[in-house]
């Protein structure tokens, strides 16, 4: 894989970290969206620092296995293991754990069958594609590489959207950046992404020739990146919105929003064969719509005056401050302990899945489990669930009835 960035070019682009892999794929369908976002905080969330800390456990179960060094890790671990460590994820963790040394023990089959040298495994690698996007780097969960094939693992610990490898770009940019360092070690051919997402079942593999991978990079990849880099191009709307952290004041969102409403604002008069865009385009509407009403009010606390709108405090409930003490001050008083106290209740699945993992809970109580049918919901095709028969939706009718 060979760098097709001139030195001149590379003056060019002034990339800096704004151009990460993990948004690439906005970046890539809309060139001005790295800068534009780059102006609004970055700030991490109680599901980000979970999925630190699954990676964190993995890594150090990974190179503990081949006996390496887990210091940083430890640091990681130490500090979220109270607040986010329950036996769902340790299980979780186990699993990609026994999933990545099993396609090691693959690599090292394909190894030995065609006489090449022995695979290299590297955990939470630095990959570092900046031969293609200036100043472009991440991080690897897992890299294979031997008998001609390289392998990049990726565990996804969120639930909230379905991750797929083919053509996941945040996963191409870090097989450039492996392929960068390992290329001239390993005679690469062919390789292999692959993301790993327990708590929805989602495991999905993608694989691409390595030159048609360095191809994508110098005809497609690298001339947007430049454009990107310069927050040039124009902007463009699509499900990349999503979590694009200047949405709330996005113009071609808002007209692109506010197009379709207008274009479609008698629900019972919109054509089936508009639907599918109109559908696509609401789950974006929803977010934009929330992102407005988070920076309005991010505006007004700021000190600007919003015409025929103001500040006010919010509704706010009363609270005991001491259950214990207003308990005994109760029954001081002559109250019955039932009527002070509520019966002691189970916890809810969920939490007793987080706490015990699923295999645990599902081994100690799993025959006190039932599962009713759900109501019938319209989603994409690429849903992993099956599709219901319409014929066979008379069982779904009292389901279907709007609350
Ligand atoms: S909200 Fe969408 S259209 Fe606007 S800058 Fe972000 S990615 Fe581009």
């Amino acid at each position: 894989m060979v760098s097709v960035l001139s030195a001149m070019e590379k003056s060019n682009v002034k990339a800096h970290a704004m151009l990460g892999a993990s948004s690439s794929h906005r970046w890539l369908n809309c060139t001005p969206s790295a800068m534009a976002e780059s102006v609004y905080p970055d700030s991490e969330s109680d599901f980000a620092r979970e999925g630190t800390l699954a990676h964190a456990l993995a890594a150090k179960r990974l190179k503990t296995h081949f006996g390496r060094s887990t210091k940083d890790e430890e640091t990681e671990i130490a500090e979220l293991s109270e607040r986010y460590l329950t036996g769902e994820m340790e299980e979780h963790v186990e699993g990609y754990c026994n999933f990545v040394l099993q396609r090691y023990r693959e690599a090292r089959e394909r190894a030995r069958r065609t006489h090449g040298c022995e695979p290299e495994i590297r955990i939470e690698a630095r990959l570092d594609y900046s031969d293609w996007v200036e100043d472009g780097f991440g991080t690897g969960d897992a890299l294979i590489i031997g008998g001609g094939m390289m392998e990049i693992i990726d565990l996804k610990y969120g639930k909230g959207v379905e991750v797929n490898a083919e053509n996941n770009t945040q996963m191409m940019l870090y097989a450039l950046g492996a392929g960068a360092a390992y290329d001239y070690a390993f005679d690469i051919d062919v390789v292999r992404m692959t993301i790993y997402q327990p708590r929805i079942g989602n495991l999905s593999s993608w694989e691409i020739p390595a030159d048609e991978l360095t191809r994508w990079a110098r005809e497609e990849l690298t001339p947007l990146a430049m454009l990107a880099a310069k927050g040039k191009g124009a902007r463009q709307s699509g499900e990349w919105c999503r979590f694009c952290r200047a949405k709330g004041d996005c113009p071609r969102l808002a007209a692109d929003s506010l197009a379709l409403f207008e274009l479609n604002s008698d629900a019972n008069g919109i054509e089936i064969h508009h639907l599918p865009r109109i559908l696509a385009q609401l789950d974006i509407m929803k977010d934009w719509v929330k992102a407005v009403e988070e920076r309005a009010l991010a505006r007004a606390l700021g000190g600007e005056r919003i015409e025929g709108y103001k500040l006010v405090e919010g509704r706010s409930v009363r609270k005991i401050t001491d259950p214990q003490g207003a308990a005994a001050a109760l029954l001081a008083a002559g109250a019955e302990p039932d009527e002070v106290w509520r019966p002691r209740e189970l916890r809810s699945l969920t939490e007793l899945e987080r706490t015990f993992g699923k295999k645990g809970f599902a081994a100690a109580c799993g025959k006190y489990v039932e599962k009713p049918k759900g109501k019938p919901t319209l989603t994409v095709e690429s849903d992993r669930r099956k599709a219901l028969d319409p014929a066979d939706t008379f069982a779904y009718l009292d389901l279907a009835v709007p609350e």
